[in-house]
C-alpha cells in the first residue's frame, strides 16, 4: 500500500511538470472508491495551479477547485505526454496540454473527488480528520506529540498507524521508527515517557524523510512516476527481518501481529 513517503515521491515526481498546465479531457474509467463529484466535461479548461500532498492525499490545484486524489491499496499515478492507450487497470486519465495523468488501481481503493475548496464539506470529511504532518517541522513539534500520546492507552505502534496523532506513519516506518527510538511496539502509548516521545518524534520525522530521499518503498510494488522503483526497502533493519539477527544487537528479530498488520522489533533493543 502506498505510505506517506510515497505519495510524496509521486508528487515531486509530477508537481512541477503538470503546473500551469490546460486541462483538455477527463476520461473516467471503471468506479474508484467515491464518485468523481463533478461531470468530467466541467473540469475541461481549467488550469492546473499546484499540487500538494496531505497526509496521503494529493491535492491537486485548480483555477476552480481542486481535485483530492488517493491511491488506495494498488493506485500509481503517472505523467507523461504521450500516455498511449488506457488498460484495463487505468481508471482515470486527466489530459492535459502538458501531458496525461493518469490513475492506475487494479484494486480501486483509490479515488479522485472533485471540490471547490478545502473547506467544502467532502473534503472535510476526507482531510479533516488527519492528524500533523510529520515533515512539517512547525506542524509536527516533541511536546505536542507526547502530550498526545499520554492520552492514548492503545499501544504506540497502532497510535502511531491510526494516524489521527500524526498522518503518515505506515507499517513499515512505524516499525522501524520504533526500533529507532529503542520503543517497544506494544507499549501503551500514554506510558512513553517525554524524552522516549522525544527520541520517537526525531526518529519518525528521520525514516520518513530518509524514505523520501530514497524514492520510497519497493514493497507492494510501488514505482514512481517514471515507474522506477524505490529503494527504502533495501535499508529496513526490522521490517520483514523476522528471525534474523539484530543489526545492532544480533538478537533474533521479532514478528507479531497487532491489528492484523505484521510489526518487527528487537526483544533486546526496544524496551
Ligand atoms: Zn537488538
Amino acid at each position: 500500500m502506498p505510505e506517506l513517503p510515497e505519495v510524496e515521491v509521486t508528487r515531486l515526481g509530477f508537481a512541477e511538470r503538470i503546473a500551469g498546465a490546460r486541462i483538455l479531457a477527463v476520461r473516467a474509467g471503471k468506479p474508484l472508491r467515491w464518485p468523481l463529484g463533478i461531470e468530467p466535461g466541467a473540469l475541461v479548461g481549467r488550469q492546473v495551479l499546484d499540487v500538494r500532498r496531505r497526509g496521503k492525499y494529493l491535492l491537486v490545484d485548480l483555477d476552480a477547485g481542486l481535485l483530492l486524489m488517493h491511491l488506495g491499496m494498488s493506485g500509481s499515478l503517472r505523467f507523461a505526454r504521450d500516455a498511449g492507450t488506457a488498460g484495463a487497470h487505468d481508471h482515470f486519465d486527466l489530459v492535459t496540454d502538458l501531458g496525461t495523468l493518469r490513475l492506475n488501481d487494479p484494486r480501486r481503493f483509490g479515488a479522485v473527488v472533485f471540490v471547490e475548496g478545502e473547506s467544502d464539506s467532502r473534503a472535510i470529511k476526507l482531510l479533516g480528520g488527519l492528524g500533523v504532518e510529520p515533515l512539517d517541522a512547525l506542524a509536527f513539534r516533541a511536546d505536542d506529540f507526547h502530550a498526545a500520546l499520554r492520552r492514548r492507552k492503545a499501544p504506540i505502534k497502532q497510535v502511531l498507524l491510526g494516524g489521527d496523532v500524526v498522518v503518515g506513519v505506515g507499517n513499515i516506518y512505524a516499525s522501524e521508527a520504533l526500533f529507532a527510538a529503542g520503543i517497544r511496539p506494544t507499549l501503551p502509548a500514554a506510558r512513553v515517557s517525554l524524552p522516549r516521545a522525544t527520541k520517537l518524534h526525531a526518529a519518525v520525522r528521520a525514516t520518513l524523510a530518509r524514505a523520501v530521499e530514497r524514492g520510497g518503498s519497493t514493497l507492494r510494488d510501488f514505482s514512481n512516476i517514471d515507474g522506477q522503483n524505490g529503494h527504502f526497502q533495501l535499508e529496513a533493519k526490522v521490517y520483514a527481518r523476522a528471525g534474523q539477527a539484530c543489526l545492532v544487537c544480533a538478537t533474533p528479530i521479532r514478528k507479531i501481529l497487532q491489528g492484523q498488520r505484521s510489526t518487527f522489533y528487537c526483544p533486546t533493543c526496544q524496551k
